[in-house]
């Protein structure tokens, strides 16, 4: 990986014409990640991540401070972001409603890079038709103590099973523990038809194979088991967007990788802020397919996980 390079302390910079103060603030102490070098990871990887974290109503983590300082989610503006951040506004449904953040650019990912975001976090549809996701995702949370060897074996079933339903589906390491198991769709059916669908299959598996899989969130019963998070798929739901950084020990990043990959990775959190630049640059994106895959939830699939 490269040398991450060194900003003076209050130095000020510009980037994608966004102004970012103090470039030397270090928001990672255990790898000495500043906001300089934030700025720059995200320009390193911005052209892969934009297709996935743009035009979506988001959910912010921001640490001004840096990690291990007080961190917070942030649906809503509160002041201080520049208008490279956007704001749509959800009108009443189920759950979420108000003001909503989103971006289309570098400059937005900038400005959240100056107001101290540390993780983007997306909802599963896009601003143009927010009621209909454009993708599902089964999020693997292993039971501590699990090793990432279940999460890889649980990840193949999954892609496996939903191949069989007629879903293709790519792997993202979330750069914590588990792994996102994504199927992209065009935007057809609404959110409750799509929830149902990703209950049904999660409870099935669990019933199939009740030594690997548990479909409730209780840590309690998940007791050496992979609890399939099917709640990514509601209205107002949110996931790490790719690329993102995550504020946790390593300064890693969530990252898509290829079927094959996945075999060979030893972890959920192997990419980081540090060596993330390097394989973009050398592998580049691990789903070229994934923009042009066409597919929606069928009745037929519904059929197939037993969803009335
Ligand atoms: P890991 O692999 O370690 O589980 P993760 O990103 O999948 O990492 P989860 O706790 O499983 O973490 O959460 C899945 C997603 O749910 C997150 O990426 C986030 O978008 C959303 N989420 C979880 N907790 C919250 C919260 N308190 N507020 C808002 N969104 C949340
Ligand atoms: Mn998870
Ligand atoms: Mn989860």
């Amino acid at each position: 990986s490269a040398p991450l390079k060194t900003y003076g302390e209050n130095e000020g910079i510009e980037r994608a014409g966004i102004k970012l103060s103090s470039a030397g603030k270090v928001l990672f102490p255990g790898q000495g990640v500043s906001k300089g070098n934030l700025a720059d990871y995200y320009e390193a990887v911005s052209e892969l991540m934009l297709p996935h974290v743009g035009v979506r109503p988001l959910s912010l983590v921001r640490c001004p401070q840096g990690r291990g300082k007080h961190c917070f989610f942030q649906k809503h503006d509160t002041g201080g972001f520049n208008e490279a951040i956007h704001h749509m506004e959800i009108v009443e449904g189920t759950g979420a409603s108000g003001d909503y953040f989103y971006v289309d650019d570098l400059p937005g990912i900038m400005a959240g890079v100056q107001m101290g975001v540390m993780e983007w976090h997306v909802w599963g549809s896009r601003t143009a038709d927010i009621e209909k996701p454009d993708r599902l995702v089964f999020d693997l949370d292993p039971d501590e103590g699990l090793g990432f060897e279940a999460v890889r074996t649980a990840s193949v079933d999954l892609r496996d099973r939903l191949a069989e339903i007629g879903l293709k589906t790519y792997p993202m390491l979330s750069g914590g523990k588990g792994v996102h198991v994504i199927a992209p769709l065009v935007p057809k059916v609404a959110w409750p038809e799509a929830k149902t669908f990703c209950k049904a299959f999660a409870v099935l598996l669990g019933e199939e194979r009740p030594d690997r899989y548990v479909a409730n969130m209780s840590k309690a019963r998940r007791k050496g088991r992979i609890f399939v998070d099917y709640l990514r798929n509601e209205r107002g739901s949110t996931a790490i967007a790719p690329y993102s950084t995550r504020s946790r020990e390593g300064a890693p990043v969530s990252a898509p990788v290829t079927w094959e990959e996945l075999e060979r990775v030893e972890g959920a959190n192997i990419f980081n802020v540090a060596n993330m630049p390097t394989r973009v640059k050398e592998v580049g994106d691990p789903w070229p397919d994934y923009a042009s895959t066409e597919q929606s939830i069928t009745k037929a699939m519904m059929k197939a996980v037993k969803a009335e």
